[in-house]
Parts: C-alpha cells; structure tokens; sequence
C-alpha cells in the first residue's frame, strides 16, 4: 500500500478532509488535483477558474452560510441539528484561517420585521446568518489551509485520478493520470461539479446507485445598491423564495452581491453570468440570481442538457451573456445600445450584449421570473423599475447525486464521496463540512 487514504480534488471538500486527516496525525495521505496551484491559477483561464487549489470557490466572494437550509442535502444525511453544529464548526476553521469575524444575518427583530413583510408580498424569507471573506481574503485563506495541510499531506496538483479501483466490493486504489497505480486503503472523492461527469462515469462503472438532480436556470439581476439597501443593511443575502402564481413553480433569490459586479463565466463551450463582490471595493449596484429549478423524468432525464441547451441559445442570440432592461422585456421589445446608454442602472458587465431574452427563456421560466420580480419589488420598491437589468443566462448544474451512508461512504467499502461532485453539496461551507465528515469516518474505521 502506498498510502493510507487518496483524497481527489483540492477544492472545500478535499481540503477538509486533508485537514481533519493532518491535524489527526493520520498519515500517509495523497491530495491530489486536477487543477493548478493557486499561485499558477489565473481567474480569467477557462480551466483555471473551476480547478485547481481551492477549487470552484477560490475566486468566489466567499459568502460562508451558516443555514443547514441552504447549500447542499447534507441535513437529510446527518440530520439538521447535527448539521448545524457541523457548520458552525466548520465556519470557526475559517476564521482561524483569516476569514472575517464579522457574521451577517441571523434573525434578529430587523430579520422578523423582514420576513413579515417578505409574507405580506408572497415571499418567503429564509432567515440565515452569512459571513463574507471577500474575493481578495479568499486566496489568503486558501493558501494558508495549504500550508497547514501541507505539514502532513503529499499534495500534487496539474495530477487528475483517471480510474477509481475497487475489487471484492472494496476500494484498492487509484490511477493517475500519470500512469501510476497508487494503492490505498481508503479513497475519498471530492471532484466538484467540474469532476461531475467524471465522477458519473466511474459511479457506472462501480455500480455505485445514483440519481439525476435538477438544473436551475435564471437571470443575474442588476439594479441601483438603492434598492436593495435597507435589506442588505440587515443581511448581507437575503434569500427569498416564491411560487409561482401560473406554474405554481419555485423561484428563488441566489447569490446577492450588495455593491458587487456582474460577471461572465466560461463553463466549456458556453458563456453564462454570475456575480461577486469584493470585501472592499465597492460599485454602485446590487446584483442577485434569480433562478427557477427544472427536473425531468420520463422520457427525458437528462436537466444538465436541458440547461446547456438554454444556455447555448442565448450564446447563439447574443454571441455570449445577453443584457437586457426589464421595461424593454416588458414591451416586447430587444435592448439596444442605445436604450442601454438610456438606462439609470449602469451595466457593471461591459461584454454583455444588448438583446432580446424573451428568444432565450421558455414561457413557463420568463413568466416566472417576471411574477418573482414583482413580488419582490413590494418589498424592495424599484425591483420592477423598467430600468433593471436582467442578465442571461445564470445557470446552476448540479452533479448526480450518488447514493451514500451517513458517513458519506458509497456502496464501494472504504471508498467515500463528498462536496458537490457527489451531488449532496452546493455551496462552500456545506462542502467543507462533508470533507470533514468523510475523513472522520475514516479515522473512525482506523481506529477500532
Ligand atoms: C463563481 C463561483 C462563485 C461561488 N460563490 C460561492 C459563495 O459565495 N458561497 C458558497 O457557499 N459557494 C459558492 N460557490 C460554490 C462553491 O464554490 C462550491 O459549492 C464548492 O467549491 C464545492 O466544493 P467541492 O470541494 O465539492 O468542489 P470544487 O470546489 O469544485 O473542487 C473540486 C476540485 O476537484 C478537482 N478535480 C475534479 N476532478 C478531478 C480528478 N478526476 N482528479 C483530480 N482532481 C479533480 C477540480 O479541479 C476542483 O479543483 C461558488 C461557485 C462559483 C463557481
């Protein structure tokens, strides 16, 4: 055996379980990833953006949420409880490692006043406590939980795990995309949502159980910080969630960015919107996701393709990400450059190209977002304003999600799964909390 545990995939999930695993004193552990160092990762790089140390999340703002609500499926593991305290311990190893002692949210009487008023306009609030590193303390954190892994972990990175090994219902080893076989006892795989479909395939050939997830589909909206202030005073994100009055559909505030940026996000072959914000530098906007979920069934399986389809035909329409002002789509008619040059919200995003999204959403979604829209502008007046910016698409992929136990080990003994490759997380902190889960399972076993 040439080492005790493999972990794949430096992103939250992998690093903590390389983590739990050092300050443990397990050893010998291999980390490896697909991806650069952090130092050689470059934000604008197609490949880089997704991989490498810290994964997905190193050039994210890093909104840590403390709500078993929210990011991931790990409450209906470990139960909500449980997972709270997992969270909040997880959340305390960041700010060891220099995330911000300020925590955003909670409810507090502001929260309740909120979420009433929130009820009055068909919303609900979800109420959640938040606390924000900021794109520029993100790389600062993450390169110091290196250093701490670093003590007790071999790490090799630009090294992808080509082949997960199992024989007599066991997991062996692990192949590498350099050739070698690296024989281990246990494997724990954490490859992200960009190791998805990697992580598909060897679910198949495994024969490990899962299932397909939904795929959710939206628009990055941007208005004046104005609008949205009174509410980001209170919480830093504020997640709100509506039923459609048509389709009875869920649709729900993602990712608020109060003073932040829109940007445009290569994923592949297509170009989508996202958004951030920086700890320090501020822009005179409010951005946020507004996103509807979709799941197919029989005869058609397959979200992730659905979403890939919306998305390259607002490419095609728009030769990228497709900017639009809410009072062009409401008259039906395309934006411009120069209705643009008219609009009060100034578009944070220069490459968006004026267009028509009503080319781009189906009815069902483009009715939803509207009547979400609406709904949200009781509560924060000029969300509806004709001169908000609606940005196409923002879609959300989620992996497959494998069927696991709840110390997160798969149908393969000694091999377990973790983070949103494994289509249980979705967000920085739920992942992190099931890297951690995973490597306590495994010094558990190491132990009896
Ligand atoms: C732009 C952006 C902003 C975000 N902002 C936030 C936020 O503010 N708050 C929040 O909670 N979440 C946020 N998220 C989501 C968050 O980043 C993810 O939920 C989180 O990173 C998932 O962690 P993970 O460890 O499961 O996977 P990842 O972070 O995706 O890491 C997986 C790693 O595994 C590597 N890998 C994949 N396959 C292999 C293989 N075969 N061999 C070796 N290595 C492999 C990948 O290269 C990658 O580095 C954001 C995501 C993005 C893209």
């Amino acid at each position: 055996m040439d080492y005790k545990v493999v972990i794949i995939g430096a992103g939250p999930a992998g690093i903590f379980a390389a983590l739990t695993l050092a300050q443990a004193g397990l050893s010998p552990v291999l980390l490896v990833e697909q991806g650069k160092d952090l130092k050689d990762r470059n934000r604008h790089a197609a490949n880089d953006m997704l991989c490498g140390w810290g994964g997905a999340g190193a050039f994210s703002d890093g909104k840590l949420t403390l709500s078993p609500e929210v990011g991931g499926f790990l409450g209906d593991i470990v139960g909500t409880g449980a997972l709270k305290d997992l969270l909040a311990e997880a959340d305390g190893i960041y700010v060891r490692f220099g995330a911000p002692d300020r925590l955003y949210g909670g409810m507090t009487p502001e929260m309740e006043e909120l979420a009433d008023r929130a009820r009055l306009a068909d919303l609900e609030l979800i109420p959640m406590a938040i606390r924000h590193i900021g794109t520029e303390n993100c790389l600062i954190v993450l390169d110091r939980l290196k250093e701490a892994v670093s003590r007790s972990v071999d790490i090799r990175t630009n090294c992808r795990a080509v082949k997960i090994l199992a024989d007599e219902g066991a997991v062996r080893g692990v192949e590498l995309s350099d050739g070698r076989v690296v024989r281990c006892r246990y494997v724990i795989a954490a490859p992200g949502r960009c190791g998805a479909p990697w992580m598909k395939e060897q679910a198949r050939l495994l024969g490990l159980p899962s299932q397909a997830s939904p795929v959710d589909i939206g628009v990055r909206v941007e208005l004046p910080a104005v609008v949205f202030k009174e509410i980001t005073d209170i919480t830093y994100e504020s997640k709100f969630v509506y039923y459609t009055k048509t389709f009875d559909d869920k649709v729900r505030t993602f990712c608020m960015n109060p003073y932040g940026e829109v940007v445009q996000e290569r994923n592949g072959s297509m170009i989508t919107v996202n958004g951030h914000s920086y700890a320090s530098k501020k822009t005179a906007n409010t951005n946020f996701a507004l996103l509807l979920s979709s799941a197919f069934t029989e005869p058609f399986d397959d979200p992730i393709a659905y979403g890939r389809y919306i998305a390259h035909l607002a490419n095609l329409l728009g030769k990228g990400v497709i900017v639009q002002r809410l009072g062009d789509l409401m008259a039906g008619r395309r934006s411009t450059r120069e209705r643009l040059a008219r609009c009060l919200t100034r578009p944070t995003l220069q490459e968006a190209i004026p267009g028509d999204l009503s080319y781009v959403f189906p009815y069902r979604h483009l009715l939803g977002l509207v009547e979400m829209l609406h709904a949200l502008d009781k509560i924060a007046p000029g969300t509806a304003s004709r001169h908000t910016l609606l940005y196409g698409v923002e879609v959300k992929f989620y992996s497959h999600r494998i069927q696991l136990s709840p110390e997160l080990e798969t149908s393969v003994r000694n091999l377990f799964a973790a983070g949103d490759g494994a289509g249980i997380t979705r967000g920085l902190l739920q992942a992190s909390v099931s890297g951690m889960l995973a490597a306590r399972a495994v010094l558990k076993r190491e132990s009896q």
